[in-house]
Parts: C-alpha cells; structure tokens; sequence
C-alpha cells in the first residue's frame, strides 16, 4: 500500500505549493509517506476564457464558484460518484479539531475542495461534496490555507510522518490536554534557568513534571478541556488541589480512567 494521497482542488494551487515543498510535509513525500496531487478547477473551463465564476443569482455582491468546472474537475479526476470523500473547506463545515484529524488520517485518499469569492454554487455542496469542515470561527479569502491546515494536521499523524514515533503523543489536544512548557539548551540564558528537574536525569520525576505541567496548563488556558479529558484519580487529586490554591473554578471532572500514563 502506498501513502495517503490528498487530490486538492482551487483556482490557485501556487498558492499551496511552497508549503508543501519543505521540511516535514517535503520529506513525507519524497518517502512515499504521503502523496499530493494539485488540481486547478480552471482547466475544466470549457468557454474561451476559462470562467469559473458568474454573478450570483438573486443579485448582492460577488462572485460564485460555477458548479460544470467543479463536477468535471473531481470526477474527471476521481471518478463519478468520486472515489474518496470529497470535504468542502468552508466556514459553515464542522470545526476542525485534532480529533478530527485523526478520523481523517484512518482514510486512504482524501479530496479537498477550496472555495473563493463568495463560495462555491450549492449544488456542488448538495450533490458532490461528502464533507465540509471550517478551520475556526473566521472567514478567509479562500479555502487553500484551510486545505494546508487539514493537509499538514492530518500528515503529522501518519506512521513514519514524525522522526519521533511518539513525537504526536504528547501534542497539545492529542491527549485532550495542552503539553507541558518544552526547553533546550543552554540550561541559563539571561539568568532563567531551566527546571531542575529537566537536568535531573530521574525519567520517573520528569514524566510527573511534565503531567502536572500539563495539567496546570489546561486548568489554567482551557479548563473546557479537562471536560472530556482521560484523568487519573492523581491527576484529579492534583488539580482539585491546584485549583484551590489559585482560587480557581475546576468544571465538572469525569470519572477516574484507570489508564497506564504514557512514560517518556
Ligand atoms: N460567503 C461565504 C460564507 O459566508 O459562508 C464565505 C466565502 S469565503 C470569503 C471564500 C472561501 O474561503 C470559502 O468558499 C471557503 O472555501 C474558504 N474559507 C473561508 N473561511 C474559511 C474557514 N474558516 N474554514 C474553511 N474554509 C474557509
């Protein structure tokens, strides 16, 4: 089996191109590991001058994506009914979390549809999208930054993707918590000096450290979080206990999960 193939569908693929074409998304696909195929709707224009637009019906300001270049574009390419889910980048999709993204990387082949001007005529949504998903509550000149984000969230999960196999563990939300504060060399810069803990060579206290970290941070940036997030009896005893020396509200906490902690 070969790596994920994304087929992405815009008015301007040299808009994504040069993300693509560096450090991990790069190496990805020069090792197979994922595969991206840049599609420009225009050349399915059949009319003289290439249109992909025309004024909205019902008049207002705008202009809408036409839905022959659209259809021809993605069936000519993934075959009618297409071969793969096809997702609409769009404000109105479901928002895109890392959960998604993971339900995402279980594909094999994904197609992802970018709008314009003022969006894409609905019967494209209605009849040949299967998917459509809004990257936040903000509204973008087109759906290219929006397919990078799905593209490079959902590369990042692929086995072999990260040099480190674990490397996507620890990520803020993989684990339904923000990660824990990361240093490097030197240990001193400007008289802040790193955690001595980090120095201590002791795997077992760092682990605790970065899980109290961890813990705090969301208590602290996004409590909503801790909602749905697997907690042990001592990660509850620990934040019921942060919480009362900072004077702050914990939401209500689910159950204890019995889950090993993952160690370093
Ligand atoms: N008139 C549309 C509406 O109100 O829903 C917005 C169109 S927007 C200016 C043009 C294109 O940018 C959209 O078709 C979509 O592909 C993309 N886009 C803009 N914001 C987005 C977001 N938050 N998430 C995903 N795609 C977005």
């Amino acid at each position: 089996m070969g790596g994920m193939r994304f087929d992405v569908f815009t008015l301007f693929p040299e808009t994504l191109r040069p993300y693509l074409e560096v450090s991990i998304l790069k190496k990805a696909a020069e090792r197979g590991l994922i595969e991206i195929a840049l599609h420009n709707i225009r050349d399915w224009a059949r009319d003289k001058h290439h249109t992909t637009d025309d004024l909205p019906y019902g008049g207002g300001g705008g202009m809408v994506m036409k839905p022959e270049p659209v259809f021809e574009a993605v069936e000519s390419v993934l075959g009618s009914p297409p071969s793969c889910p096809v997702i609409l980048l769009t404000p109105q999709g479901r928002v895109f979390t890392q959960r998604v993204a993971q339900e995402l990387a279980q594909h094999e082949h994904l197609a992802l549809l970018c709008g314009r001007y003022e969006g894409i005529d609905e019967r494209v949504r209605r009849h040949l999208v299967t998917d459509e998903i809004s990257i936040g509550d903000y509204v973008l000149t087109g759906g290219e930054l929006p397919a990078l984000v799905v593209i490079d969230a959902v590369s990042r999960l692929l086995p072999g993707v990260l040099g480190d196999p674990d490397g996507a563990y620890d990520d803020s939300h993989a684990s339904g918590l923000l990660e824990y504060p990361h240093y490097t060399r030197p240990p001193e810069f400007r008289g802040w000096r790193v955690p001595e803990v980090l120095l201590s060579g002791n795997h077992a206290e760092i682990a605790r450290w970065r899980r109290e970290q961890s813990l705090l941070r969301t208590l602290e940036r996004r409590p909503d979080l801790l909602k749905s997030a697997p907690l042990t009896e001592a990660d509850l005893a620990f934040l019921r206990n942060a919480a009362r020396e900072r004077g702050l509200t914990l939401p209500p906490l689910p159950e204890p999960s019995h889950e090993e902690q993952h160690d370093e």
